[in-house]
């Protein structure tokens, strides 16, 4: 049996809507698609696979071109025929709803692996490594998934009118979108719709997943990113409906917010990250019966509410973030507007803990200035070597997401602390003497002491980010805004 006739077999046992009578037709549909010369055999029977070897047949017989773009597309419409239709997925996904939500998570989630939505195998070449600082167990990634852009493809996409179909990746009409160059294959993506507040929602898994189930939860409608009353309500919506998931939203800012501001989203999963683990430090009345309310022993300036009332819990991270708004301390660099131009929002985490709501509300400035063009809380210039990009809502929460770059850059490091011969990068230098002159490094220890101290900067890139600083001037600085909340 070749890998056409293989994979004919396995759309019949997938649970798409395809039977054993429907074979011929199968087997008509795929020759269409790959062409009828000689069919290459398959390293496995792997759906992956089969699908890989039933693409090199079709560039073989010249039905697409050798491009990864021509690649994808025909393999995420392979992978689309194993792959239930969006009614009938919504449909299994409510029905095991009934009997647990982690049932119907788990069928989505095995399912968006099986067919590659989730891109499995390119997650696996990520790098990831605990450090351990001041702040607890940090998680420290380096991106190795996100396959390198063809520049055909980078023209392509620069190409593209702004008002295109889909308008951006993260509209509903991206599921089961055919792709093409410079934008991505979709044949094979689905989404579950969910309510919130009345309005129709998507939840879909992301295919590059930073960490366990990582979901995207999406506004059907192509709208900016905004945090207001409405943006908790959801957020506790989704934990209410999927108590084993975090929940948290970018901030609605450029520099302090994540990529995509132009259609509004939430990210979630199945994750403690480790802010979650970080302890209350100072307990703070807010003034909101039912509510507990403290400062979080954590870089970045955190204020966690918990309650089992969700209106209350509501109530009291509305009275937070509408007070940040307009709150400027000049002695802290904290300014709410400079010219008219608002600088203030919040990143809020929500996650469920036994019967009680957790929403954590993280406070974001996004100021610039002339000593700090970057940002005045973004990630300094003497921390860039490592990360100058946002500091989005998963680093806040204290999972590093580090440039692919850093791989062989951390490698060059190493030699050049053992007096290899070395290629390091003239930017690491200041950092690598400072470790040669605080560390005894043996070819043993040489990972594990560079490991331990991208920890550190990591810990520090979030410091610069925090609003309020763990000194003495920054903690009164907090309790002065604290304050202001209830004023
Ligand atoms: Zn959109």
């Amino acid at each position: 049996m070749n890998s056409l006739d293989q994979f004919v077999l396995a759309v019949i046992k997938s649970p798409s809507q395809y039977t054993e009578l429907d074979q011929i037709y199968v087997h008509n549909r795929i020759l269409g698609l790959v062409g009828e010369g000689d069919v290459v055999a398959a390293a496995d029977e792997e759906l992956t696979s089969l699908v890989d070897a039933l693409v090199t047949t079709a560039c073989q017989n010249g039905k697409i071109e050798d491009t990864p773009s021509d690649k994808e597309i025909l393999a995420d419409q392979l992978m689309d025929m194993v792959t239930p239709l969006p009614s009938v997925l919504n449909q299994s996904f409510w029905d095991k709803y009934q009997a647990s939500p982690q049932m119907a998570t788990d069928y989505f989630f095995n399912l968006s692996k099986t067919n590659d939505y989730i891109k499995t195998r390119a997650i696996a070449k990520n790098v990831s490594f605990p450090a351990k600082t001041e702040f607890g167990d940090l998680e420290i990634t380096i991106n190795l998934s996100k396959p390198e852009k063809d520049p055909k493809a980078i023209a392509a996409a620069r190409n593209q009118p702004q008002d295109g179909y889909p308008l951006c990746q993260l509209c509903m009409q991206n599921e089961g979108y055919l792709g093409r160059l410079g934008y991505p294959s979709r044949s094979n993506h689905r989404i579950v719709r969910m309510m919130l507040g009345g309005e129709t929602w998507g939840f879909q898994y992301s295919p590059y997943a930073y960490f366990n189930e990582h979901s995207i939860f999406l506004d059907q409608v192509h709208r900016p990113m905004v945090i207001n009353r409405q943006t908790f309500t959801n957020l506790l919506e989704i934990v209410n409906q999927l108590p084993h998931y975090f929940v948290g939203s970018n901030a609605d800012l450029p520099i302090v917010g994540g990529s995509m501001l132009s259609h509004e989203h939430y990210q979630g999963g199945r994750h403690v990250f480790p802010m979650m683990k970080a302890p209350v430090v100072r307990a703070i009345d807010l003034g909101v019966e039912g509510v507990d309310a403290g400062i979080v022993k954590w870089p970045m300036s955190t204020i966690r509410l918990i309650s089992k009332d969700v209106v209350a819990l509501t109530d009291a991270a509305v009275k937070i973030h509408e007070s940040w708004i307009d709150y400027s301390d000049e002695s802290v660099d904290v300014r709410a507007y400079t010219d008219g131009v608002r600088h203030h929002t919040t990143t809020p985490i929500a996650y469920k803990d036994g019967e009680n709501y957790v929403l954590d509300v993280v406070l974001r400035d996004n100021q610039t200035s002339t000593e700090f063009p970057d940002g005045i809380f973004h990630p300094h210039q003497d921390v860039q070597h490592i990360k100058k990009e946002n500091i989005g809502l998963i680093e806040v929460m204290g999972r590093a997401i580090l440039p692919a770059r850093l791989k062989t850059e951390l490698a060059e490091v190493g030699k050049y602390l053992l007096d290899q011969p070395n290629q390091m990068v003239d930017m690491h230098k200041k950092w690598a003497d400072q470790l040669k002159s605080t560390n005894i490094i043996t070819t043993e220890n040489v990972e594990s002491v560079v490991n331990a101290e991208v920890g550190n900067v990591f810990a520090r890139v979030l410091a610069d980010a925090g609003v309020f600083k763990w000194d003495e001037t920054g903690e009164a600085a907090f309790d002065r805004f604290v304050a202001a909340i209830n004023e």
